[in-house]
C-alpha cells in the first residue's frame, strides 16, 4: 500500500522514499514506492511527472492499494523523488478553477458538470445543458470574483454519517473513502485530486472556447499562469493585426468587417473585368478550321474558361488558352467534338504537360515553349 502524500499536502514537490518493488515491464520500470506525492492518472486529469533518483517519470497509474510510478531506469533502496511541480502547479490551479466554474454553473443555472479532461494543453469540461453566451459569461465573472475573494480550500474525507449531511457536487455515487473538496461559500465536490489553497492562487480563469456537446455544452477554460501566457499571446496578436491594419485595437472587429466588404467587392470586380477582357480577346478572332491557340499574361481561371467557351463557336477542332512564359504555362482547353480526355495524355506527354478533366475541357499545366505547344495543338 502506497501511502498518499499528495492527500496530507498537495504542495509537497520533494521527498524521500523507499523503493517496495521495482520491475521491468517492456521498456520501462513499474516502480512502487512506500509513500509517494506523484499524482497517479484519474478522474480527467493526467498523471505528474518528475525523478525518482535519476529515473525520469512518465506516467502514473492507481491499481488497488498501490501507486505504480512507470520510469526508465532500475532504482532500489532510499530514493530522492522530484516531482517536476511547475507543471502540476499549472494542473492544480486549473483544476480548482473547474471546481469554481462548475460550482457556479450548478448554483446559477443547474448545470451538471458531466466530464472533465486536464491534460498538458488544453482543459475542458462538460455539462449537461446548454448555456447561453450571457449564462457563462455571468459564471466565468463570478468565478473570477471568487477568486479575487481568496477563500480557503479543505479537503477531507468525512465519515459516513457526516456525508450523509452534506450537499456536494459528485460524478460517482460512493459511499466509503469520499474525499471532498470545499471551497468554501462557493462548492463543495468530491474530487481525489490536489488543489490549491486559497482561490487567490487560481489567479484568473477565462473560457476560450464553448461550443454545444451532446445537447449540453462543452467549455475550454485557461487558469493561473497558462491563462496569463494565454491573454499575452492573444494580445500580441490583436496589437500585431492592429498595427498592420492601423486600426485601433478596440474598434478591430468592424475594420476587418469593413475590409473584408471591401475585398469581397473589389473581388467581384476583378472577375467581373477578367470575363469583360475575355469577352474582348473573343471579338479578334474570326472563324477557323484550324485549332486555336491564345496567349494572354493577364486573364484568370474564369477568364480564360469564358474565352475557351467563346472561341468554341469559331472553330470544330479544339481551343487552348494560356497564361504564364515559357517554360512555366497553365491552360485551360475546350473542344465540343473531341475525346480530350484521351487526347491529352499524349499532348501532356509531348509537352511535359500535367493535369486532365473531361472530354469537353481539360486543364493543367505545360513546361514547354509557346512555339512547342502551338505547333502541337494545331496538328491535332
Ligand atoms: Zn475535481
Amino acid at each position: 500500500m502506497t501511502e498518499k502524500l499528495f492527500y496530507k499536502d498537495s504542495y509537497i514537490k520533494e521527498f524521500y522514499a523507499e523503493v517496495l518493488s521495482c520491475e521491468k515491464e517492456k521498456n520501462l520500470y513499474k516502480i512502487i514506492l512506500d509513500k509517494t506525492a506523484f499524482f497517479p492518472e484519474g478522474g480527467g486529469q493526467t498523471a505528474d511527472t518528475g525523478f525518482i533518483g535519476d529515473a525520469k517519470v512518465v506516467d502514473v497509474q492507481e491499481k488497488g492499494e498501490d501507486i505504480i510510478h512507470f520510469a526508465d531506469k532500475e532504482i532500489t533502496g532510499t530514493v530522492f523523488c522530484k516531482l517536476d511541480f511547475d507543471r502540476r502547479y499549472v494542473k492544480m490551479q486549473n483544476h480548482t478553477g473547474e471546481h469554481l466554474m462548475s460550482g457556479i454553473a450548478h448554483r446559477l443555472f443547474g448545470a451538471e458538470n458531466v466530464g472533465f479532461h486536464l491534460g498538458d494543453d488544453v482543459v475542458t469540461m462538460d455539462y449537461d445543458i446548454q448555456l447561453t453566451k450571457e449564462q457563462l459569461q455571468q459564471v466565468e465573472l463570478e468565478a473570477n470574483k471568487a477568486i479575487y475573494a481568496n477563500t480557503e480550500i479543505i479537503s477531507h474525507f468525512p465519515k459516513p454519517d457526516e456525508l450523509e449531511s452534506l450537499t456536494y457536487r459528485a460524478k460517482l455515487d460512493l459511499k466509503e473513502n469520499v474525499r471532498i473538496i470545499e471551497i468554501k461559500d462557493y462548492d463543495m465536490c468530491a474530487c481525489c485530486a490536489p488543489h490549491v489553497k486559497r482561490t487567490g492562487e487560481v489567479g484568473l480563469v477565462k473560457i476560450v472556447e464553448s461550443m454545444n456537446w451532446k445537447g449540453g455544452t462543452r467549455l475550454f477554460i485557461h487558469c493561473g499562469l497558462e491563462g496569463f501566457l494565454h491573454y499575452r499571446k492573444t494580445y500580441e496578436t490583436v496589437k500585431a493585426i492592429s498595427g498592420l491594419l492601423s486600426a485601433k485595437q478596440e474598434n478591430l472587429t468592424q475594420f476587418v468587417e469593413k475590409y473584408m466588404e471591401d475585398t469581397n467587392k473589389l473581388k467581384y470586380e476583378l472577375e467581373q473585368a477578367d470575363l469583360e477582357r475575355a469577352r474582348l480577346i473573343a471579338t479578334t478572332f474570326e472563324k477557323t478550321d484550324k485549332s486555336i491557340v491564345v496567349k494572354d499574361g493577364f486573364l484568370k481561371t474564369e477568364g480564360m474558361r469564358e474565352l475557351v467557351n467563346l472561341l468554341k463557336e469559331k472553330t470544330d477542332k479544339c481551343v487552348c488558352v494560356l497564361t504564364g512564359t515559357d517554360g512555366a504555362y497553365r491552360f485551360i482547353m475546350g473542344a465540343d467534338n473531341m475525346p480530350l480526355r484521351t487526347l491529352i495524355k499524349d499532348i501532356n506527354a509531348k509537352l511535359n504537360g500535367k493535369g486532365g478533366g473531361n472530354d469537353q475541357m481539360v486543364q493543367g499545366s505545360f513546361n514547354s515553349t509557346f512555339a512547342e505547344i502551338e505547333e502541337t495543338i494545331k496538328s491535332i
